[in-house]
């Protein structure tokens, strides 16, 4: 960006939304819309991906449209412009007939900024053709991971939005997300016909968030207690997995003298609203919730943010976590999970109809995010590898980094399974990679019963070695590509994983059934 529309955009950003000046990429990314090319940015959530498109709608000449697929959030945060001065409006399967009649002639007048579409709205042949009518100044793609199948929030019409690129050709189009690994980037770029669009992808690291998660003896409500009653009077967030917990866990913290309210989608919209206009105003309120809450909740001062119940995932857990210390003071991010709780998620897919592709990558979803609870490495840095980020440092803030776990040394065993899947080359996935270890592969091959690594494992189990070899992706020193589904497991990191073939680099890790044979 030129140093005058740089400086346009900083005084817009100023004037209209009120910040003093860009955070992150922000800069970067308006730059490249500015300049009418496309882009794939990737921001967490509280990173402020909406200027990145606001910014350029109000000076560029035109309309800026803008898909989001949540109604609720559209409504805010056009509520929210409006208020702010902004030309702005949404159409809707919530707008009433004259509220659209209002909107479309302020459009074809050419006086509206900022127009929030639904990705079904849009889509209709009658809106693309009216839209296409009017002079556009981008398009912005909010929460364009609902692209991919292979995540939780897959939306069918959004593989439909590829079509834009031909029908408004020369609009930059943005895709923003929060959340995309390299293969939710890849699937994006794709599905959205993003061509050679930049990626702007931002670290993840929350320097202010302290992360840490415990097993947890039975349901674990002790223990929440305990951890809210030594954080009285602060704000927290407790996530529990049923409205019932929520109702249950409120109960017992009341009790005990904390100023707790329950909150999830079975509650009237009356008292929910009530509820969270007094926890926005409070300075020592803990909400107990399901995942119903959250979405656009804004409270920069929560200080801890519980898990009672697991998350679904680590995109959902950074999610839940990320709600703490958005005020960039020290917040923490405390988990309890137990194996019920992962065989709970597990048993949960087998009950929806998914075909076999979308279910294996849950099935990994779900281990990836047990690896990463229950294991021993950085927390911060496992999620922020599993986002995409490279060279990522240890934290030093979470409970790992602070207090490295005690495990059975299992180094001798993390050499054998990366020397095996590196004489496998990548060909094979978990299952077969333990067989092999085993020596219990069903008719192997000459050339794989050939291979020094074939039957050396016969010390751990094939649960066990399942774990390392989950704990090895964590760590880096292995890696698992997606594969249409059928994952397989290939190298990671080529000096961590020599370091470990050198015994310079330990691996530490938990066995069902304490040390290894022979390991002393
Ligand atoms: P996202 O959609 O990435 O979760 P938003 O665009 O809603 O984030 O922004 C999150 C918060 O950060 C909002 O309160 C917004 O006003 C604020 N914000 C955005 N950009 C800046 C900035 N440059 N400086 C300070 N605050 C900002
Ligand atoms: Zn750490």
């Amino acid at each position: 960006m030129s140093d005058d529309s740089l400086k346009e955009a900083q005084e817009v950003l100023r004037r209209v939304f009120g910040h003093p000046g860009f955070r992150g990429l922000q800069a970067s990314v308006i730059a490249e819309v500015m300049a009418g090319r496309p882009a794939l940015a990737v921001l967490p959530t509280g990173g402020g991906k909406s200027v990145c498109y606001q910014i350029p709608a109000l000076l560029r000449p035109g309309l800026g449209l803008v898909v989001s697929p949540l109604i609720a959030l559209m409504a805010d945060q056009v509520a929210g412009l409006v208020q702010a001065g902004v030309a702005a409006a949404r159409l809707d399967s919530l707008t009433y007939p004259e509220a659209r009649a209002a909107t479309w002639a302020r459009i074809e007048a050419g006086t509206l900024d900022l127009l929030y579409v639904s990705p079904e709205g849009l889509l209709q042949p009658w809106m693309l053709e009216r839209l296409s009518q009017v002079p556009l100044s981008v398009i912005a793609i909010d929460e364009a991971h609902c692209v991919s199948q292979w995540g939780h929030d897959f939306r069918p019409e959004y593989r439909q939005l590829g079509q834009l690129a031909g029908l408004f050709p020369g609009v930059p189009r943005l895709a923003v997300t929060a959340t995309a690994d390299a293969r939710t980037r890849r699937d994006i770029r794709e599905g959205l016909h993003l061509g050679e669009a930049r990626e702007f992808v931002a670290s993840f690291d929350r320097p202010e968030l302290a992360l840490s998660a415990e097993r947890k003896a039975g349901t674990g409500r002790r223990r929440v207690l305990e951890l809210a009653k030594a954080r009285r009077d602060r704000p927290g967030v407790i996530y529990a997995g049923s409205r019932d917990g929520t109702e249950a866990l409120a109960a017992e913290l009341c009790a005990a003298g904390l100023p707790a309210m329950a909150y999830h989608a079975g509650l009237d919209r009356d008292l929910r609203e009530r509820r969270l206009a007094e926890f926005l105003a409070s300075d020592a309120a803990v909400m107990v919730a399901t995942i119903a809450f959250g979405m656009g909740v804004d409270k920069p001062d929560v200080r801890y943010v519980i898990h009672a119940d697991p998350p679904a995932s680590i995109e959902a857990y950074w999610q839940e976590v990320g709600r703490a210390g958005r005020d960039g003071e020290p917040a923490e991010g405390i988990t309890l999970y137990g194996a019920a709780d992962m065989a709970w998620a597990l048993r949960r897919l087998d009950g929806q109809a998914l075909s076999d592709e979308v279910r294996a990558v849950q099935v990994r979803k779900v281990r990836q995010l047990y690896a990463l609870l229950d294991g021993g490495a950085c927390r911060t840095a496992a999620v922020r590898r599993y986002f995409g980020e490279e060279g990522v440092a240890d934290c030093g803030r979470c409970d790992n980094c602070l207090n490295p776990p005690k495990g059975a040394d299992l180094t001798l065993q993390a050499q054998k399974v990366l020397s095996a899947a590196q004489r496998l080359n990548g060909r094979y996935g978990r299952g077969r990679l333990v067989e092999h270890l085993l020596g219990k592969t069903r008719e192997p091959s000459a050339f794989e019963a050939g291979l020094s690594t074939f039957g050396v494992g016969a010390e751990l189990s094939a649960g066990d070695w399942r774990g390392l070899i989950d704990q090895l992706i964590f760590d880096g020193l292995l890696r698992e590509d997606p594969n249409e589904g059928r994952p397989l497991i290939g190298l990671g990191d080529a000096e961590a994983v020599r370091a470990v073939y050198r015994g310079e680099r330990r691996v530490e890790g938990r066995l069902s059934q304490g040390r290894p044979p022979g390991s002393g």
